[in-house]
């Protein structure tokens, strides 16, 4: 799931304010925590006291949009809505924006989220933590199934880099070591040779990836 968390109410009216007519746009997506129709709702009735403060008198109006990463869903969607409205605010990761841009281009979006990772969820801890980092190129096959490229401060694919101590990294001694993690992991499987096959640098051009259906 996309982990995201809402952007600031300051800075939230601070994008909103040249605009009065505000379409607030949640997602029925797979955003974590979600942000659909009741998250929409919540968020405008925050900005409607918080714009009193700031001497605004917003109109919002308010909907969910199925998956907003969706054009063609978005599209349809959308369309109906958006007689008078200024400006879009989108409850969506950073996709949705960027769908509602393209599809519309004279019309300002303004996200209303900061996404932050491709998330596992840790149901006994309740916690969600970073696990991918979408490079485009996954090299999980050689490394035990622990990403380094999210797991290790230094994004090193290969590693280590010497400096952790007991097992947690020089760079936060609350977090493992991704590679001595992967290092135990490749033990267990009985393939710690592929720890000493060089992986070459990053191809950043693998994220220009396009899906073609
Ligand atoms: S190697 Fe790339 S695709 Fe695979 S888990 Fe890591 S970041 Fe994600
Ligand atoms: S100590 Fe381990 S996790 Fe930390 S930067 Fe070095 S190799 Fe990466």
């Amino acid at each position: 799931m996309i982990v995201t968390a809402l952007k600031p109410l300051d800075e939230i009216l601070d994008s909103i304010s040249p605009y009065r007519k505000v379409l607030i746009a949640g997602c029925d997506g797979c955003t974590q925590p979600p942000r659909g129709l009741r998250e929409a709702e919540t968020l405008k009735k925050l900005l409607e006291l918080a714009g009193k403060r700031w001497g605004k008198d917003f109109q919002f109006k308010v909907l969910s949009l199925v998956k907003q990463c969706d054009s063609f869903l978005t599209a349809s969607e959308l369309k109906p809505h958006l007689e008078g409205v200024e400006a879009v605010l989108s409850l969506a990761c950073g996709i949705g924006p960027q769908t509602i841009a393209e599809l519309f281009p004279e019309l300002p979006v303004l996200p209303a989220q900061n996404s932050h990772f491709l998330g596992q969820e840790n149901r006994e801890g309740g916690a969600l933590e970073d696990r991918c980092s979408a490079c485009g190129n996954c090299i999980l096959a050689q490394t035990g199934g622990i990403c380094p490229l999210t797991r290790c401060a230094k994004g090193l694919l290969n590693g280590a880099c010497g400096g952790a101590r007991e097992g947690k990294c020089e760079m936060d001694p609350e977090r493992d070591c991704a590679w001595e993690l992967i290092y135990q992991r490749l033990e267990r499987l009985g393939k710690l040779d592929l720890i000493r096959e060089f992986r070459p640098p990053r191809n950043y051009q693998a994220k220009a990836w396009r899906l073609t259906t």
